[in-house]
């Protein structure tokens, strides 16, 4: 038995999402003639008040093609130091762009509105670049599964509609964060002009992301999607799959935020861990006392099937999901009572 609380990218497709799989009705979704592809495209516009929504194979695709959407070459962005979007996507923004980052030192991967209107350039100042857009991201990856107050978000639009900036979310892990805050979908519809979220974290499904926002932006992002290669044809397999999760795998979530709660309480007590950073999801993020080391406590427990990744500079990480069940809970909590350096 193998546990592996890397990722929550790590689940496999279960037997009855599989089924659900197998059942799909397909067509060509590039002719826009794929019914799966189309009902999971409406639920989840439905889901967010939104106008439209467009399938993706992948989160970073549909976050790329909002930044593509919303600026234009020479453009600056504004987001978190730690965000996605500008760590862990290749150089997107640049690259597919020609778009610049003003990175914000948030707090775990979070910021707020006033350090926004500090970093907006002024739009007739020609010599700094035009800042058209700002991204956020909740839950944060880096920053540890943190969600953001509605509040604080609703300040944040206010900035972005004063100074025509649009507002991108990056929703991969949205539904940890709905489901920890109680919150409604729609409450995040009606402030961001895009949003991205996956299917293929939390909820399960092998391979899926979406973006949603108004008729004519989803019809741009469309022709974009094509530009970058992500037209799928018979895609209401995979679509398939997002539908399932999207009725059975969200409000199990609960689960993997009280394991992942529970484990951070149960490290916090060890007498080599330094600090456990509070757990609001499923991601929780520790760092060991300065004598020991990390690639030791990942080799230790490597040898007993459980397997957690290194941050760097001290951090590790776990990251509870689906496959992660009560017995290997049990099992994972007592190899850390056992651990000896
Ligand atoms: C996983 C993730 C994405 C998208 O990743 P893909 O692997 O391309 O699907 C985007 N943003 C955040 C915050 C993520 O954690």
């Amino acid at each position: 038995m193998e546990i592996n609380l890397i990722s929550d990218t790590v689940t496999k497709p279960s037997h009855e999402m599989l089924q659900h799989m197998f059942r799909a009705q397909v067509g060509d979704d590039v002719y826009k003639q794929d019914p799966t592809v189309i009902e999971l495209e409406e639920t989840l516009a439905g889901l967010f008040g939104m106008e439209a929504a467009l399938f993706f194979p992948s989160g970073t695709m549909a976050n790329q093609t909002a930044i593509k959407l919303h600026t234009q070459p020479g453009d600056e962005m504004i987001c978190d130091k730690w965000a996605h979007v500008y760590n862990y996507e290749g150089g997107g923004a640049a690259f597919n762009s020609g778009v610049s980052c003003r990175l914000i030192d948030g707090h775990r991967g979070m910021i707020t509105a006033n350090q926004i209107v500090e970093a907006i350039n002024p739009p007739d100042f020609y010599h700094s670049p035009l800042t058209t857009l700002v991204t956020i991201e909740n839950t944060t990856n880096k920053g540890g599964g943190a969600c953001y107050d509605l509040p604080n978000l609703v300040e944040i639009k206010d900035v972005c509609t004063k100074n025509k900036l649009k507002f991108h979310l990056d929703g991969a892990r949205i539904w940890n964060a709905l489901v920890a805050r109680k919150q409604h979908p729609k409450q995040f519809g009606q402030m961001f002009d895009t949003i991205s979220v996956c299917l293929s974290k939390g909820l399960g499904a092998p391979v899926g992301s979406v973006l949603m926002g108004s008729h004519d932006d989803i019809k741009k992002a469309l022709r974009i999607r094509k530009v970058f290669g992500g037209g799928m044809r018979q895609a209401g397999y995979l679509a398939a799959a997002g539908l399932y999760a999207l009725q059975n795998n969200v409000g199990r979530l609960e689960e993997d935020h009280r394991r992942a709660r529970q484990l951070g309480g149960f490290l916090q007590q060890l007498p080599w861990i330094e600090k456990v950073e509070p757990v609001e999801t499923n991601i929780l993020i520790f760092s060991l006392k300065p004598q020991y080391s990390e690639t030791a406590l990942i080799e230790k427990l490597k040898q007993k099937s459980i397997f957690i990744s290194s941050l760097g500079k001290g951090k590790l990480r776990i990251v509870t999901h689906l496959d992660y069940k009560e017995v290997m809970h049990n099992y994972v909590l007592e190899a850390f009572q056992k651990m000896t350096f």
